[in-house]
């Protein structure tokens, strides 16, 4: 089916809502009008009291991640059908390269996989690791191949890590390729010996995790790496932020005129450190790890006040058993929760109807800002004429308690387990094609394709 009419929905994007009919051809949106008639041939939605949005764009997922001497749950196919379930058009992974493999090596790599797995469109950020004079030529490589993001691991004593030298470098020379980094707040120093003293008192269970990684570590990192990106005259992107602490700090330092992006997750939005108490609390172990409830407020407040620009899943599942096997000692958990295909519904349930923040926000967090810092608008994000086909069919109205047997990830459990959503994609549409309606999982493997990108705005802007 080449062409699709959507009638009748309240079309929404970062700036308004406007009732308007869609007609989608050949992978674009062909036109948006108050009325629009169905050519001959073409399949009709009928949309009315729906919701039409640009599809979500997920900055921040691991699928065929290995880790723990095994691999994140999902692979290109089975999370990106669990993204497209949730309504997530794009996604954007990492790529990590091996000891012997550069960064480019890594991203073609991890490319061709997702090339012959994947729904829906997805590009890559390159992992800077073992920070040397070479990936400096490296980042030029990357940067050349259309990916214009680096991601830096801030704890230098932990396996990715960099130190501050690399960290300041890499902003530098990432300002001559129009390239953005990203980073991964914590102080490794401090957490190393937090642990290490936890370990001595043998306070190992996953309910002391959260000691081993106090806020204050994440504050630390978040003013450390601010003020490297500001003395590179580089922009920087904070992922994950999971404190108050940070987030004050961020609050302080966007208004100072500093170019900070900063990226939350759902679970850092909704989950504390009560659910590591309970018997299961193993499941919920991620890195950083979730806080209390002052945490969950102050980033709340973040996304009212403007402070947050992007809402990520860091989907990195690891099964029940894989889980399990280490309860006992946090130090050797899989970190990670499964989150692709439930950020939509969650952050709307959680966000729109509890908190009253407006959907035209939660297009920009999740769709139209993501797009436009990492270089994909107006193609993605945007849901204008001549772009593509990337939306969706979101019903308001829909009530669903979520259930990891009707989710479409490969892992066996979900932190939003019974969780009761008001709010519910009805469909996805990628480029054009119907890859998820109603319940029902459409989408073609290998479908997806790689995406190359733009600089991020801070460049065209100066
Ligand atoms: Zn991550």
């Amino acid at each position: 089916m080449d062409k699709i009419v959507i009638k009748g929905s309240r079309r929404v994007t970062g700036n308004g809502i406007k009732e308007a009919d869609l007609l989608i051809k050949d992978e674009k949106i062909e036109r948006i009008a108050p009325s629009v008639k169905t050519p001959p041939g073409a399949r009709e939605i009928k949309a009315d009291g729906l919701y039409t949005m640009p599809g979500i764009i997920d900055p921040h997922v691991h699928f065929e991640l290995p880790a723990y001497n095994s691999s994140s749950e999902d692979d290109f196919y089975t999370g990106s059908r669990s993204a497209a379930a949730g309504g997530v058009t794009t996604f954007l992974d990492f790529a990590i390269p091996s000891e012997d493999q550069t960064m480019l090596e890594r991203i073609k790599e991890k490319s061709e996989s997702a090339a012959g797995k994947s729904i829906i469109d997805f590009s890559f950020h390159a992992q800077l690791t073992n920070f040397n004079d070479n990936k400096l030529k490296e980042m030029e490589e990357v940067a050349g191949y259309g990916i214009k993001s680096f991601k830096i691991f801030m704890p230098a004593t932990e396996g990715w890590g960099v130190d501050d030298a690399g960290i300041y470098r890499a902003l530098e020379k990432s300002t001559e390729l129009e390239s953005l980094v990203l980073v991964h707040a914590e102080n490794g120093e401090l957490a190393d010996f937090f642990t290490e003293s936890l370990k001595k008192s043998g306070r190992v269970s996953v309910k002391d995790y959260p000691s081993s990684r106090p806020a204050f570590i994440e504050k630390e990192a978040v003013l450390r790496a601010t003020l490297l990106a500001s003395e590179a005259g580089a922009p920087i992107y904070i992922c994950h932020l999971s404190s108050a602490k940070g987030m004050k700090e961020l609050r302080r330092l966007k208004k100072e005129g500093n170019i900070i992006y900063v990226e939350t997750c759902p679970q850092y939005l909704i989950l504390t450190d009560e659910l590591l108490k309970k018997r299961n609390g193993y499941l919920y172990a991620c890195c950083p790890p979730v806080r209390k409830d002052a945490d969950n407020y102050e980033l709340w407040r973040g996304i009212f006040e403007n402070d947050i620009d992007t809402i990520g899943t860091d989907h990195c599942p690891f099964s029940k058993a894989k889980k399990s096997a280490q309860a006992n000692d946090f130090t050797k958990i899989p970190m990670g929760l499964p989150g692709v295909e439930n950020s939509l519904p969650v952050f709307y349930s959680e966000g729109v109807v509890k908190r009253d923040i407006e959907i035209t926000k939660l297009v920009n967090l999740m769709s139209t800002n993501p797009a436009r810092i990492h270089g994909l608008y107006p193609q993605k994000g945007s849901l204008k004429e001549g772009t593509d086909a990337d939306i969706v069919i979101f019903n308001p109205r829909k009530k669903v308690k979520i259930k990891t047997r009707k989710l479409h990830s490969k892992c066996d459990w979900s932190p939003y387990e019974n969780f009761k959503t008001k709010g519910s994609p009805e469909y996805t549409i990628s480029r054009g094609a119907v890859v998820y309606e109603k319940g029902e999982f459409r989408g073609k493997k290998g479908r997806g394709k790689f995406l190359k990108r733009k600089p991020s705005p801070f460049y065209s802007s100066q």
